[in-house]
């Protein structure tokens, strides 16, 4: 029995699933495997697995699985239940990568959807388990994709020995076809459970016209136009990209600033009459909405500026030259076309709590937009794509869409990825919409034409269609499955990504290479089974990617691995340092960034190294960069001098003590451990490391093309690459961006203005088979 407290059980009973608790168990009971389809916000995640636990099915010390694509949501559900079910932590528990609290006691595990993929290679019928939900598989991520496929067949493996394991899929849309319609994954089509969600209804109102750039100003103008002439109610704004969301929120705390002043105290006495006015009128508004929308106000732990300003000196990830160009058009102060927004004169009698909101966002930040909004102001969201679906803020009566999202794009052939903004669905942008209408009728503004929407694709196509899918089949073939091709996938990759997968992992060495003879395209084609190598067993157990899980296999002699180990984590988590070129807001702010700049150039040099260590370029920064940040204790004060990014750090270091416990497990001979004071490599080391490196990304060499083979001036300075005929350069970033050696391997090539190789380093020639 369940003890909740009477407020959290009336909270309960307002969700729309409370009422479909009975028909959804029946069919449990009933059916192997059950789809449950309901909006955003109908209570799916934090309801089912309470049903489920009410209903016994984690009697006998069996335990309801959740999985989850976002680790952020795996902790906050697991958070959630266990407030609601007045349960310890103890017992609604959750596992993310680096960490977790899962107990003996555990009865509800939330888990990110690669912690139960790798539970299957441990015990492949998940015998722990009574119950698997998986959740958010509209997403389909590509892990979510990739159990659903498994899961299928475990269900059927579990109920031939007679002990049934139930399997439920959650979904925020309607679009299940792949799953009911796949008979190859379900030969009989699972039932589907609709529940009817309290929709109120959203007004939707298209431009005339698409706006063919800005549309960072168009947002701009919008929410001032509402914050200034539409009653009470917040607003949320999707824009593409942490850059983007950062300009409006600054924009836009610069046009409706919160004071302590009350606007009347200002010194300009002439329009003090109208601003009490409409100062007082706004805060009845907005003190009607709370009334409304937010029953219980705590203002305890608020101060007036919100916690998260200064967040937007903190760009980090995936920002583009696209990026910047949006940013910087942002800047350009720019008078309203329509005669209500008044510039950018700032107007403290309407404050609007700004907030932004993307996955990247410090965890205790993105939970500041579940609280309400100070006394007398509007909340206003500025996100990325994360609130279309996985999120549900309250009190959005508004949603501005700029109709557009940022993903990265590979080239299916060369690998080169890209960041591109592009139309959303139209799935998409109508579950944008309905974000508007969850606690009253709202209205969602489209910044594009009816026209342009009609033009968008109907769904956003599956996530394992898009980018390369070396690592997933690694992780199959470790759970011997060897004919790829013939997985119950709910949509395959292209047979051209498979292919590309196999090859790369043969020449790793992680798969047996067919014989020679034939090794015909089109028998690879068919064929498509090659099983995993000793070597590919071990690569699968390192939770990156199989090129740097190469790298780690290979580190063993001459005291390398703990050096790899930092390599390999550092350039798995990405963008290690801020992104310093960026348009500034104020000129004091610009002579920062500059400072900062030539700080980071500088010390990158020293990392980097003369001689030896500076051919193994970037990845010796890296590791000169985690040395010196772990030799001064990770402080946010070092990370901040140096240019480099707090949160970054923290993730190395949890990786690097994950990494560094895998290898113990594969050797305990190695009896390795994360050194804080680990002095750099001697000269030997560091040749050692350029083969290893050498090795893990031998696929990605680029050579220097000689002056004499010079066809054209845009290839100065370029080098070529196997598979691209275009030429490529060393990002200005690198420290080897002046040396041009002769032959470098890169870590990837990204596509803004230019193709640019980051992470690269030096191979000599006598390496090159
Ligand atoms: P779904 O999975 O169907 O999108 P959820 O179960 O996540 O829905 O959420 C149901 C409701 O529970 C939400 O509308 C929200 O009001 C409430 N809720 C969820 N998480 C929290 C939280 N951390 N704090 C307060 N309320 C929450
Ligand atoms: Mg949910």
């Amino acid at each position: 029995p369940v003890n909740r407290s009477p407020e959290m059980q009336e909270e309960r009973l307002k969700l729309p699933i409370l009422s479909e608790e009975q028909v959804i168990m029946e069919a449990v009971a009933e059916h192997p495997i059950v789809i449950v389809c309901g909006e955003t916000g109908s209570g799916k995640t934090t309801q089912v697995p309470q049903f489920l636990y009410e209903a016994g099915y984690s009697s006998d010390n069996s335990i309801i699985g959740v999985t989850e694509p976002r680790r952020v949501a795996a902790v906050a559900m697991s958070q959630r239940v266990a407030k609601e079910m007045n349960l310890s932590p103890r017992v609604v528990s959750y596992q993310i990568r680096y960490e977790g609290n899962v107990t003996e006691e555990t009865r509800i595990k939330f888990m990110t959807d690669g912690v139960l993929l790798k539970e299957i290679q441990k015990d492949f019928l998940l015998l722990k388990y009574k119950v698997v939900i998986i959740d958010e598989a509209h997403e389909r991520s590509v892990y979510t994709d990739i159990l659903i496929g498994l899961l299928s067949r475990i269900v059927c493996l579990r109920e031939k020995r007679h002990l049934p394991l139930k399997l439920l899929i959650m979904s925020a849309t309607l679009r299940v076809e792949d799953f009911t319609q796949n008979q190859r994954l379900f030969t009989q089509p699972p039932p589907v459970i609709k529940v009817e969600s309290r929709q109120f209804p959203v007004t939707v109102h298209f431009n005339k016209r698409t706006p063919l750039e800005d549309y960072s100003g168009e947002c701009f103008r919008k929410v001032c136009k509402i914050h200034r002439m539409l009653p009470a109610g917040g607003i949320l704004v999707f824009l593409t990209g942490q850059a983007e969301v950062h300009a409006l929120c600054r924009r836009l705390r610069r046009a409706f600033p919160l004071t302590r002043h009350r606007p009347q105290e200002k010194d300009d006495q002439k329009d003090s009459v109208e601003e009490t006015r409409r100062f007082k009128k706004s805060r009845a508004r907005a003190r009607k909405a709370q009334a409304m929308m937010l029953p219980q106000i705590s203002l305890d732990n608020y101060s007036v500026l919100p916690a998260g300003e200064g967040d937007e000196d903190r760009e980090a990830e995936m920002d583009d030259d696209e990026e910047e160009e949006a940013l910087g058009s942002d800047l350009d102060l720019d008078l309203g076309d329509d005669g209500v927004d008044g510039g950018e004169q700032p107007d403290a009698s309407l404050p609007l709590h700004v907030l932004p909101l993307y996955s990247l966002l410090a965890p205790e930040k993105q939970a500041q937009v579940f609280q309400p909004p100070p006394e007398g102001t509007r909340l206003c969201v500025v996100a990325t794509n994360v609130a279309e679906t996985s999120l549900t803020i309250p009190g959005i009566k508004y949603v501005v869409d700029c109709g557009k999202v940022k993903k990265r794009h590979y080239d299916r052939v060369t690998g080169v990825s890209s960041f591109r903004i592009t139309w959303v669905s139209q799935a998409s942008a109508d579950q944008r919409a309905g974000r508007a209408g969850r606690t009253e009728p709202g209205h969602c503004y489209r910044l594009y034409s009816s026209a342009v929407f009609g033009d968008f694709e109907k769904y956003p196509p599956p996530e394992i269609t898009r980018r390369p899918v070396e690592d997933l089949i690694l992780q199959m073939k470790a759970l011997n499955i060897e004919k790829v091709i013939n997985f119950p996938f709910p949509t395959p990759p292209s047979v051209e990504a498979l292919i590309a997968a196999e090859e790369l992992l043969i020449a790793l060495g992680a798969l047996q290479a067919p014989p020679k003879t034939e090794r015909v395209k089109q028998l690879q084609r068919s064929r498509l089974s090659c099983p995993i190598t000793e070597l590919g067993r071990t690569m699968a157990t390192f939770p990156v990617a199989p090129r740097y899980a190469k790298m780690l296999a290979l580190s063993r002699q001459h005291g390398c691995l703990p050096y790899a180990i930092t390599i390999v984590a550092a350039m798995t988590v990405r963008e290690l340092f801020e992104e310093l070129d960026r348009p500034a807001a104020s000129d004091e702010e610009l002579a920062t960034l500059k400072g900062k700049r030539a700080r980071v150039t500088q010390v990158k040099r020293i990392w980097a190294g003369q001689g030896a260590s500076l051919k193994l370029g970037d990845l010796m920064v890296l590791l000169g960069a985690v040395g010196a940040c772990e030799y001064a204790g990770c402080s946010p004060q070092f990370c901040e001098a140096n240019g480099l990014r707090y949160k970054a750090m923290l993730e190395i270091r949890r990786l690097r003590g994950q990494l560094t416990t895998a290898v113990n497990t594969m050797c305990p001979e190695a009896g390795l451990f994360v050194d804080p004071e680990m002095q750099p490599p001697n000269e030997n080391q560091v040749t050692y490391l350029r083969q290893i490196v050498t090795a893990g990304l031998g696929d990605h060499l680029a050579r220097k093309v000689q002056s004499e083979d010079l066809v054209d001036d845009k290839w100065k300075n370029a080098y070529k690459t196997p598979l691209l005929d275009d030429p490529v350069f060393i990002h200005p970033s690198s420290v080897l961006f002046k040396e041009l050696p002769d032959f470098v391997v890169y870590q990837e090539i990204v596509e803004t203005t230019k193709m640019y190789m980051k992470g690269v380093s030096t191979v000599d020639m006598q390496w090159i088979p």
